[in-house]
């Protein structure tokens, strides 16, 4: 290919010229023919973004809508696994909170929900409660945790998961607590829980700030109680 298209490709960051993936084809009139290359860039751009959208997730790992089975759990069915998916929640600033015992598919929903809105353009960041109070806590010290805390006021949807296995000191709870007030008329939130909110005072050791958290979390809001026997437990694989 000619050199001066690859410099010209480059300069405006056309990827499908400048890296010559791209064949040119004599036999298309050249109005399709830059019709074509346009597309394909659009086509390369949005890969590349939903891929860095779901890098800057952080998702530890994907699962998706289609591999839920609400046969087996019950408390929820598919026709609202459907409304989940259609993600219009997400832009009427809905929040989801998923209280359950371990294994009911609670982390499975959220990163269902998750990796969906990545690919589907939401920015998105998920966190376990416990990893959330270290970026929380480091703020002034680390950079990262600065820069992360940035990336969640960008953020559409916020997903925090196990809230409720490891205590909370009065600390991170007020910081938990900043983090919410500030988010909550700008972001979705999802928070998995195995404690139901009677035991979320327990948690952070303070039931005034719960209530206080609580009126602005539930505002706008669907909690979704898991009731039934763990997945795992029932699909425990063994060696012998
Ligand atoms: P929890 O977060 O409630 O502890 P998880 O969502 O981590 O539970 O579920 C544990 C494992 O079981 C995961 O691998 C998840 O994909 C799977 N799982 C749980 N519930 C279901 C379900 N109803 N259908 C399909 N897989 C499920
Ligand atoms: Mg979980």
């Amino acid at each position: 290919m000619n050199a001066d298209i690859i410099k010209y490709a480059k300069q405006f960051r056309i990827r499908v010229l400048g890296d010559q993936l791209f064949k040119p084809d004599a036999a298309l009139p050249c109005e399709e023919y830059l019709l074509s290359i346009f597309k394909k860039e659009a086509i390369y751009r949005e890969e590349k973004a939903i891929k860095e959208r779901l890098k800057q997730a952080r998702f530890p790992t994907y699962k998706s809508f289609k591999e839920f089975d609400c046969e087996f759990q019950k408390s929820i069915s598919y026709e609202q696994l459907n409304r989940l998916e259609t993600l219009e929640w997400i832009d009427d600033l809905y929040n989801l909170i998923l209280i359950g015992p371990p294994g009911t598919g609670k982390t499975h929903i959220a990163l269902a929900v998750g990796n969906h809105a990545a690919e589907k353009g939401y920015t998105v960041a998920f966190h376990s409660m416990d990893n959330l109070m270290h970026v929380l806590k480091t703020k002034d010290i680390s950079a990262k945790s600065k820069a992360r805390i940035n990336w969640f006021k960008k953020c559409d949807l916020i997903i925090i998961d196990e809230m409720g296995y490891l205590p909370v000191t009065q600390l991170e709870a007020h910081l938990f607590f900043s983090l919410i007030s500030e988010l909550y008329e700008s972001t979705s939130i999802i928070i998995t829980s195995n404690k139901g909110f009677e035991g979320w005072a327990e948690v952070f050791g303070d039931a005034v700030l719960v209530t206080a958290l609580l009126d602005r979390i539930t505002q706008r809001c669907q909690v979704l109680s898991f009731t039934d026997e763990s997945y795992r437990l029932k699909n425990r694989k063994s060696i012998f």
